[in-house]
């Protein structure tokens, strides 16, 4: 079959046109590391492109041999028992739409070492979002040892598998992993949602920092400012409270937030955001990058650090977030319809262009790129 593949050792990405279907291992009775005993073969509809594909094309998953991609949107079109190794012939979720949950547990029991601890853990929820984002030993959809969505077919845990109903397009659906993760700040309760005083800043105003800024003026945010470089992107959020083009910063608002949440994916975002917290505020890290990148290039990073000592910042990492969630969203708010739609830059249509989509993808200031899957392609 055809699909989109990176290989680390080569460091190439390519469009492969005999990629092994993902039914041969079930074939061949070779062994299936997964939680679940169901497992759905998805033909893949339409997927997003993004800036984790891009950094997996320049080295940030060492060993990455997989199709790429994460974010997207396709059809159940065959569930198999892997004890029985058999068609399911009546299940809910045969021909229905989904998009995929990207963190895929492994056969292996959580509650060993890490979940352990976590069970004891007496934070709401806690429990459940380690068994999604940390579960021991997971697969990651088109990142970790798994492969992705690039692909016309993609064979993922039945469990993982989350229904898409009709009033959401493809276009949107392959939002949802994005808007997930955006979402997860506010999984984390990492905003204080009934304080109606409480000061957000979002810095970064491309993809993700888009989406996040989105989700926190939609929870009830009250005050979010949102830092970028181009005035054409952070007007797409028109609820924000004030928009910051460049390093025009207004006077005071340096060590005035509550909550600074970096999402740009670069060194000088993350010094932006330290600084823009208030003493005890507390930092988001929202955005991974490549192993290869300079490591000279975090500038002052004792600043940082000092900053963060003397003021007693709080760091917290953010990841995957709950895309049941994101589905509900997209279905249910008219204005996070509207907002994903304005982000897609392009659609490209059919696997072959899948080299231009990605180049297309890391062109400067560009938002969503997608491919579109052509009809109609035999197994
Ligand atoms: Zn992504």
């Amino acid at each position: 079959m055809k699909a989109i593949a990176y290989d680390d050792d080569t460091a190439e990405v390519r469009v492969v046109h005999d990629w092994p279907h993902p039914l041969e291992p079930i074939r061949d009775h070779e062994p299936i590391d997964s939680k679940s005993q169901y497992q759905a073969l998805v033909k893949v509809k339409q997927v997003g492109i993004c800036n984790t594909d891009l950094e997996i094309c320049k080295g940030y998953v060492k060993g990455f041999r997989n199709v790429l991609g994460h974010e997207g949107v396709g059809v159940v079109e065959q569930i198999i028992d892997t004890r029985t190794r058999e068609a399911v012939t009546e299940h809910e979720l045969l021909s229905q739409r989904v998009v995929v949950e990207i963190n895929c547990p492994c056969a292996e029991n959580a509650d060993a070492v890490l979940g352990h601890r976590v069970q004891s853990s007496s934070i709401p929820g806690d429990k459940e979002v380690f068994d999604r984002n940390h579960y021991p030993r997971r697969t990651v959809l088109g990142i970790i040892a798994r492969d992705g969505l690039m692909a016309e077919y993609c064979l993922v845990p039945l469990d993982n598998c989350i229904p898409v109903p009709s009033s959401v397009s493809d276009t949107e659906a392959a939002f949802s992993e994005p808007l997930a993760a955006a979402y997860r700040i506010i999984e984390q309760r990492i905003c204080n949602l009934d304080n109606k005083d409480e000061r957000v800043a979002v810095v970064g105003d491309g993809k993700l920092g888009l989406l996040i800024a989105h989700v926190l003026v939609v929870s009830g945010c009250k005050h979010v400012w949102h830092f970028g470089r181009h005035k054409r992107k952070l007007d797409l959020i028109a609820e924000t409270e004030q928009k910051v083009v460049g390093d025009d910063i207004p006077d005071g608002a340096i060590g005035s937030f509550d909550v600074a949440i970096e999402a740009s994916g670069s060194p000088e975002g993350v010094k932006r955001a330290v600084e823009l917290l208030r003493p005890m505020g507390t930092l988001v890290l929202k955005t991974t990058c490549s192993l290869d990148a300079d490591p000279a290039s975090l500038p002052h990073w004792s600043q940082l650090a000092n900053d963060i000592v003397v003021n007693e910042k709080v760091v917290r990492g953010s990841r995957c977030g709950p895309q049941r969630t994101a589905v509900e969203l997209l279905a249910n708010d008219p204005r996070t319809k509207t907002l994903v739609g304005q982000m897609v830059d392009h659609v490209y249509d059919g696997l072959e262009e899948g080299l231009l989509a990605l180049e297309h993808a890391g062109r400067r200031g560009s938002l969503k790129i997608m491919v579109r899957l052509r009809e109609g392609t035999a197994v």
